[in-house]
């Protein structure tokens, strides 16, 4: 059996019940296949493989917090810190019914090569909670937060980990987070980051994800001959990656047609109205239904169904595995020519394959959607030197690693015979960094 495969034998042996940890790991091991073919014998004696899906160490902990009837509650909260080698670790905190180990562990592996991919010093760590911020008052979110930070803060610092945002965890909980830190350690440093401007925040990082997601994605179609402006767009989910996505797109020309919460989706055939999405989501934070009573053309509809409209492009920026094969084969049928994911691994494995043996041009989330966690390390860097940037530089940055981010994973692709296929120029060019480093630091 090749190397790869017993790794990947290993894993799932090994994490049992973690389902989407091992649909990662198998992602990134079989599309570095070439890669470790050439120096199969070193790897393996080097267990350089077994130290890449192993994190470097996990924490997990009781989060106690009191509700507003003064009954208390007890969540789990989990950090893990997966890989350093090629700096601090740094990935978001997801606070989520759903989230496990399992699922931290996903996104922690994803975080390392997306990291890589940005050209910036950040290794790769994730964190989150079972707590479910829907509903809760502001109160209860501050005391879920300062009490998931009491514990964290023992394991963070500017120059060992730093969380930042994703599911679940904005502006609001990051500030909560930084002061209780503040309070605890006593340090006023960019431990955080998604902060807000008042107190070390980066400009454009609020805008950064979705933003990246498109310069990203009008570089892929440049690279095929083809042009974002006037183009039909379907984006899914309504959060924080969504919306700028939705901005950007429009901004570029596109019109986007649909949008997306856990109970339903809207279709607007005159481009989605972005004033009445912020309006709904960030400033009353209520449900997508809201948006007709904006917009009376539009349609709502409950449930699952934004992959079924006729567009050309689809921008997946919910949550994992939300983009399953049945919905590849609609999106193809639907005259679909390009998907970039917005959310981490929101396209199932047997979707992806289905969509790229179909002459779909596909950008997997590590790549796609690294301009949210690169912007967060420019905001470390601001942090570092204790300035801030104005929002034309910073997104002028993020702008040009998105594009060169794209020429490493299209000519890492070609140079191993794989050209137009980005998943595994992606998972390669990830790979080679964060190994050449490894290999640099020895047995560690
Ligand atoms: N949660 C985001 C991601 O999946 C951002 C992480 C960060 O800014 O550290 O990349």
């Amino acid at each position: 059996m090749s190397y790869v495969d017993e790794v990947i034998q290993e894993v799932e042996k090994k994490n049992p019940g973690e389902p989407e940890f091992h649909q990662a790991v198998e992602e990134v091991l079989d599309s570095i296949r070439p890669v470790v073919e050439q120096n199969e014998e070193k790897f393996r004696r080097d267990a350089l493989l077994e130290r890449l899906v192993n994190p470097e160490r996990q924490i997990k902990f009781r989060v106690p917090w009191t509700d507003d009837n003064g009954q208390v509650h007890v969540n789990t909260g989990y950090r893990v810190q997966f890989n350093s080698a090629i700096g601090p670790y740094k990935g978001g905190i997801r606070l989520h019914p759903s989230v496990n180990i399992g699922i931290i562990k996903f996104l922690g592996f994803e975080q390392i090569f997306k990291n890589s991919l940005t050209g910036l010093p950040i290794g790769g760590g994730k964190g989150g909670s079972d707590f479910d911020p829907k509903g809760k008052s502001d109160r209860e979110i501050m005391a879920f937060c300062q009490s998931f930070m009491t514990e964290l803060c023992k394991y963070i610092g500017a120059d060992t980990d730093v969380p930042a945002g994703d599911i679940g965890t904005g502006a609001r909980e990051i500030g909560y987070m930084f002061g209780q830190y503040k309070r605890i350690r006593g340090l006023f440093e960019g431990v955080l980051t998604g902060k807000g401007l008042s107190y070390g925040g980066s400009l454009a990082r609020t805008e950064a994800t979705g933003y990246g997601l498109l310069y990203l994605t009008k570089a892929m179609l440049e690279r095929n001959g083809k042009d974002i402006a006037g183009k039909t767009v379907l984006v899914s989910g309504a959060g924080n990656v969504a919306i700028y996505a939705t901005e950007k797109a429009t901004q570029l020309g596109a019109k986007v047609v649909t949008v997306s919460d856990s109970t339903g989706w809207v279709y607007d055939s005159e481009g989605i109205d972005l004033k009445a999405l912020k309006e709904i989501k960030e400033v009353k934070r209520q449900r997508l239904s809201e948006y007709t009573k904006y917009r009376p053309n539009a349609e709502y509809h409950e449930g699952k169904g934004v992959w079924s409209v006729k567009a050309d492009i689809a921008l997946p920026c919910a949550t994992q595995n939300e983009l399953t094969l049945e919905d590849a084969k609609m999106l193809v049928a639907n005259g679909v020519f390009a998907v970039a994911e917005g959310a981490n691994m929101p396209t199932t494995a047997d979707a992806t394959k289905y969509l790229q043996e179909n002459g779909v041009l596909f950008a997997p989330g590590k790549a796609a959607n690294a301009g949210g966690v690169a912007t967060s390390a420019l905001e470390m860097s601001q942090n570092s030197e204790r300035l801030s940037w104005s929002f034309e530089e910073v997104d002028g940055k993020l702008h040009d690693i998105m594009v060169t981010l794209f020429k490493h994973i299209d000519e890492a692709a070609a140079r191993y015979g794989f050209a137009g296929n980005y998943v595994v120029g992606a998972n390669i060019a990830g790979f080679e960094k964060v190994v050449d480093a490894m290999n640099a630091q020895g047995i560690v």
